[in-house]
């Protein structure tokens, strides 16, 4: 083969064989395959696109470009919930432990956030993840390694070329890390607005379609939930207080409603898609939730996660209580005048909170994780002058 004539093939709009994405994926890897080449197919899968059969064989072949994680033997349906990623997203932190108690397996990532709790860690082994599964029925797991490998080397090229934003290729490099981690199913919370990488309801849709292709083309269960992030989502932004927020949560303190309304739609698919509770109604997922939660079972469910993961459960005690004061350094911004609010910026209120030190703005940036903005006003919520 010849890659080449690979790149001018995409060039011109053809469709490429499973042959000839394997033979550019592991050519980039093992060097026979030049980054400039590789950049140069990437624009063109940019302008050109790839069909449903394309971007699966793209995403297989980065999937088997490391290990690829057999959780068979843990003997119940294991569903990976993930998030294309928003502003104000703790959902990750708040569907595990309300589900926990059901006996399904669930993964997931929230890993910034939960780095704030000392001595959480998400760099667990293949051999601890399938451990935690079984034994907690949830894990929160940083990419290995040797994960879709090819990915992380094709996604430091696209960031450096202008072909992050293609569907095809954001829709392969999602799902590759999703099918390596070996869940039965996989449940997508696709963020649409302006605090997410799509914008508008019709790509967010795009997008999510093609994952479900790739994932039932691959033979996995899989749905997609489209959300809106034109506003961020609850009462915060920022590495603790989210966790403290999700705690809070759990805990029955405070439930901002529209992050109680995705969750419940979250652990909805979630079940449907396991084996065990394929009928179970929306009413049912709701009263597992409160009961969970009332019964204290989801805030336990949350302290035996994060013990299992090596975290501080007296630190998440005090968070609880909110005997930790984080309010040393605070600003309140007061309202000029009398109304109701009607918009909250997603995008601009996150790079607000970037610039607090709540988020990386390059890969090496260091996170301050006690930082971050908190709404005591959401949207649709009457104010009061001052
Ligand atoms: N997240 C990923 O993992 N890959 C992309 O291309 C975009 C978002």
């Amino acid at each position: 083969m010849n890659i080449v004539e690979i790149i001018e093939k995409k060039k011109r709009g053809n469709t490429l064989t499973s042959d000839e994405i394997k033979y550019a994926v592991n050519g980039l890897l093992d060097g026979t395959v030049k980054d400039y080449q590789m950049s140069s197919l990437l624009m063109a899968i940019c302008l050109k696109g790839m069909n449903a059969e394309e971007t699966t064989e793209l995403t297989m072949a980065m999937r088997d470009s490391g290990d690829v994680l057999d959780l068979s033997d843990i003997g119940k349906t294991v569903v990976d919930k993930h998030s294309t990623g928003g502003v104000g997203d703790k959902t990750t932190m708040i569907v595990g432990p309300v589900m926990g108690g059901r006996g399904l397996g669930i993964t997931g990532g929230t890993i910034d956030k939960l780095d704030s709790i000392p001595g959480f860690s998400s760099d667990v082994s293949d051999e601890k993840f399938i451990s935690l599964v079984k034994t907690v029925g949830m894990v929160d797991a940083a990419q290995t390694k040797n994960l879709a490998p090819a990915d992380k080397v094709l996604y430091a090229l696209r960031d450096v070329t202008g072909t992050v934003d293609s569907i095809p290729l954001i829709a392969s490099s999602i799902m590759s890390k999703k099918l390596a981690s070996g869940a039965d199913g996989i449940v997508l919370d696709v963020k649409c607005g302006s605090g997410a990488f799509m914008t508008d309801f019709e790509s967010a849709k795009c997008l999510a379609n093609a994952m479900i292709d790739i994932a039932h083309l691959a033979g996995k269960k899989c749905t997609a939930v489209i959300s809106d992030m034109n506003q961020p989502l609850g009462y915060s932004i920022g590495n603790l207080l989210e966790v403290r927020e999700a705690i809070h949560f759990l805990s029955g303190k405070t439930q901002n409603p529209r992050l109680y309304k995705l969750v419940v739609e979250l652990c909805s698919q979630m079940f449907k898609l396991s084996d065990e509770y394929t009928e179970i109604s929306d009413s049912e997922v709701e009263i597992t939730i409160k009961d969970a939660i009332s019964s204290g079972k989801a805030y336990a469910k949350f302290k035996e996660f994060v013990c299992a993961q090596g975290g501080d459960v007296h630190f998440v005690e005090n968070v609880e209580s909110d005997s930790l004061v984080i309010e040393d350094i605070k600003l309140d911004i007061v309202a000029k005048k009398s109304g109701v609010i009607t918009g909250i910026d997603a995008e601009k209120i996150g790079r607000a909170s970037l610039a607090l030190g709540a988020g990386r703005e390059t890969k090496e940036s260091e996170i301050d994780l006690n930082s971050g903005i908190e709404f005591k006003k959401v949207v649709g919520d009457r104010i009061s002058k001052g």
